[in-house]
């Protein structure tokens, strides 16, 4: 027999939000209840790569980039569920999201 071991948390679990250069694999950890600002450019000055263009809450929502608004909707669905005055968010939907990971030792 064969067992498979998986961690599977919601996004009330989330202890941080962490973004990693694509250049140089700088990070930048952010608590997952801020109102996150991403940097425009990589915060290493011997860096510098163009990480986004567009103001994370400005601008035209369509074209805001995907994991800008992930981080964004991480932010609402937290402030949802952790405020006891907010409307749940699988009160709107009927489900509650759960994310599923490999168990490593
Ligand atoms: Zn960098």
């Amino acid at each position: 027999m064969t067992f498979e071991n998986r961690r599977i948390v919601g996004i009330e679990d989330i202890k941080a939000l962490s973004v990693e250069c694509n250049n140089c694999k700088v990070r930048l950890t952010y608590s997952p209840d801020e109102a996150v600002k991403i940097p425009p450019n990589c915060p290493n000055q011997s860096c510098n790569v163009e990480w986004h263009t567009l103001d994370m809450y400005a601008g035209n929502e369509t074209k805001r980039p995907v994991l800008l608004k992930l981080m964004a909707s991480i932010m609402e669905i937290r402030h949802r569920l952790l405020n006891s005055d907010a409307e749940k968010p699988q009160q709107q939907v009927g489900f509650r999201l759960l994310l599923e990971f490999d168990e490593t030792n």
